[in-house]
């Protein structure tokens, strides 16, 4: 009996663990992969029709235990998707999700990143139903969650969590459809997610909010048939606000904007901080990447803790040399972005 647990359990783990080697062909064939449909690739673990019987039979109590117990598990590579949802949403999520861990990955790896592996498959809460999800982040984070909120990354559990847009009412009719939106905020917390697990941020030392959201925000973008992420083109529907935002004036300081830190979210214009944030992480990546990565050394150096505007100035000049001096090329680099085209 003994014997038979162990090894149901070493099989089962066997059967989770995302592979060890990934090279250049392994992710090209992966991202290919990853575009069939779910069922043919994962038949013997997670096909829909089959669920929940294919997934460990533990971890599925363990689900059931946390979540309740009309959460069922779909499994993909490198993520275990827990949900409440139509299987259509998980399906879209569940490809999108590992378009975007092959995407991250080649991304910071030819800008000379080392990426540190991650052993365990990333853990993703899916809700088909708006208002579920709004209950679950209460008392996930026991506090009121913000409306316009889209889902969220949480340090503390290392899940990101979100819902179906189809299930949310809309006053305005929107420039993007619910599906693009869905596609587009599964890239931006999964990027919230790997950049936390693979050393490019690290968790529970302060980060200026400009890196995260900016570093999250280069990955949505509008065309869902073409490559994304911060070395392209294809950008998110907020930069598209971006020149407007700047008509007004509304565009920060940047020694403004590199000292804010998330504890400041509700002092600032979250709109603004979010599009400026990820057009000046795409900014660094294409234009200072060793910058930038002695920069994210740096702070991956700091205490925890709160730290002063100034120590966050401190840091980043100590990688990117005087602000002042990046100010003009990033003006041209602003001029150049051209708005993305809404579909
Ligand atoms: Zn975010």
């Amino acid at each position: 009996m003994m014997f038979y647990r162990v090894s149901t359990f070493l099989v089962l783990r066997l059967r989770e663990s995302p592979p060890m080697q990934r090279t250049s062909f392994s992710l090209l064939a992966f991202t290919l992969l990853a575009t069939l449909p779910n069922l043919f690739l994962f038949a013997d673990e997670a096909s829909p029709s089959r669920q929940p019987a294919q997934v460990d039979p533990r971890i599925l109590a363990e689900v059931h235990k946390t979540f309740g117990p009309d959460f069922r598990v779909h499994l993909t590579p490198h993520y275990r998707i827990v949900y409440k949802a139509s299987e259509s949403f998980v399906s879209d999520v569940a490809t999108q999700l590992e378009r975007t861990y092959a995407t991250f990955h080649s991304a910071f790896t030819e800008a000379g990143f080392t990426l540190r592996p991650y052993s365990k498959r990333y853990v993703c809460v899916l809700f088909g139903d708006y208002e579920d999800f709004l209950d679950y982040q209460r008392e996930e984070r026991g506090k009121e969650p913000q409306q316009k909120g889209g889902g969220y990354y949480s340090g503390k559990t290392n899940r990101i969590t979100f819902f179906d847009e189809h299930s949310r009412e809309h006053r305005k009719r929107r420039p993007i459809s619910d599906k693009t939106k869905n596609l587009s905020k599964t890239s931006h917390e999964a990027a919230h997610q790997l950049a936390f697990n693979t050393g490019i941020q690290k968790r529970g030392v302060l980060q200026p909010l400009w890196l995260g959201e900016g570093l999250a925000s280069a990955f949505e973008f509008v065309k869902t048939d073409q490559p994304f992420g911060p070395a392209t083109e294809n950008f998110g529907l907020r930069m598209s606000q971006l020149g407007r935002m700047q008509r007004m004036g509304k565009l920060m300081p940047l020694p403004t904007l590199v000292t804010i830190s998330g504890k400041d979210r509700s002092q600032v214009n979250l709109g603004v901080a979010y599009a400026q944030g990820s057009a000046f992480f795409r900014f660094l990546f294409q234009k200072r990447p060793r910058e930038l990565r002695a920069y994210l050394e740096i702070l991956a150096k700091q205490r925890r803790g709160p730290r002063s505007s100034e120590s966050l100035l401190r840091e980043f000049e100590s990688a990117m040399g005087p602000i002042k001096d990046l100010e003009p090329e990033w003006k041209v680099f602003l001029r150049q972005l051209r708005s993305p085209a809404p579909r």
